[in-house]
């Protein structure tokens, strides 16, 4: 600007005006948002504040072209990435406002050609000025990107347990019933509830209630395998897809989870007794969606749950687990 400005011989207070605008307004503008109530706000205002002063400048350079346009695009440019077409639209105005108070103090002139000095003069900001923006768009982007995955996974996940949620769960049932069918190979669920958990609740009191649920989704991460996929259906109950294994297997590795789970007491009151119900089912491929299959292990868990608790019931076996091995 002072290379637009100096051909012009300016008055001292142009000068003095053009250096406060310079180096001092940007520091100024900076600490003013910075103690603002609503520092966004202060930003915005600052900008409309830069636009009319670059509208000024330009009324005092004469118009030179490329000054100009250099001026007109850096904030076309930050006004349309910070606030879109709108904000694009109030800095215009805050420009033209600008433009007219300096053609009112400056006799209007129009400077036709930009010399060489003036053009590289103007070239460090045409290069600089784009890619610093555009770094800062890159950063925004590369933050808000972050964000979203970890929302995204935050939204999938049960916040007492960190397992996934019921939503979550469901899903990755679906896609396992989708690929059970396309490759035909078999697959099991299972549904757990936690035996007369409401009763802990009541005797303990809840916060042991949440200890107890973290002891089971803990124990589930620990002795399941990293293909199997466990989740929080809700309240007390708990759910498990294990790819690949046939159901006798699949509910080996429940029954032993059920044992495990019995026997491990509860450290703080060694009085407290938690069993689990488990109901199973396996893949079946003429069932028409997944929603078939949950049904078959809920049957199964209610069978569980009428015909004593404590126990492991396949669907369409109708014996507890340890049974069926007993018999075999
Ligand atoms: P059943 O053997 O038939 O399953 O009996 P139950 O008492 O386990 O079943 P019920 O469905 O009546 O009780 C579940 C209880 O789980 C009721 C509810 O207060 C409790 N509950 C649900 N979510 C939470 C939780 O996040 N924390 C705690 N501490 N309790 C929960
Ligand atoms: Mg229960």
């Amino acid at each position: 600007m002072s290379a637009a400005m100096y051909p012009l011989d300016p008055a001292p207070w142009v000068w003095g005006f053009m250096w406060f605008n310079g180096l001092v307004w940007p520091h100024l503008a900076y600490q003013w948002a910075r103690r603002a109530r609503k520092p966004y706000h202060a930003e915005h205002r600052n900008l409309l504040i830069d636009a009319f002063l670059g509208g000024f400048w330009i009324a005092a350079m004469h118009f030179n072209p490329l000054p100009s346009a250099t001026t007109i695009s850096m904030m076309a440019m930050h006004n349309v990435a910070i606030g879109g077409l709108r904000f694009l639209l109030a800095g215009t105005a805050a420009q033209v406002l600008g433009l007219c108070v300096g053609l009112q103090i400056f006799a209007p002139a129009l400077i036709p050609a930009t010399s060489p000095v003036q053009l590289y003069a103007c070239l460090p900001l045409l290069c600089l000025y784009p890619l610093s923006l555009g770094w800062i768009c890159f950063r925004q982007a590369h933050t808000l990107g972050l964000q979203k995955r970890e929302l995204l996974a935050l939204s999938r996940t049960d916040s007492l347990t960190g397992l996934l949620n019921h939503g979550a769960w469901k899903d990755q049932m679906e896609v396992e019933f989708q690929r059970c069918k396309r490759q035909q190979k078999g697959g099991a669920i299972a549904l757990i509830d936690i035996d007369h958990f409401k009763a802990i609740n009541d005797t303990y009191g809840h916060v042991a209630g949440d200890i107890v649920l973290r002891q089971l989704s803990k124990m589930l991460k620990q002795n399941l395998r990293a293909t199997d996929v466990a989740g929080r259906y809700g309240g007390d109950e708990f759910c498990v897809i294990l790819p690949d294994l046939p159901l006798n297997r699949a509910a080996a590795v429940m029954d032993a989870l059920r044992d495990r789970f019995a026997t491990l007491g509860y450290e703080q009151s060694p009085a407290l007794k938690v069993s689990l119900s488990i109901g199973m089912a396996s893949f079946n491929p003429t069932h028409a969606d997944a929603t078939f299959w949950l049904n078959d292990a809920d049957q199964a868990l209610y069978e569980a749950k009428t015909t004593g608790r404590n126990r492991v019931i396949c669907c369409g076996d109708g014996k507890p687990h340890h049974e069926l091995l007993d018999s075999a």
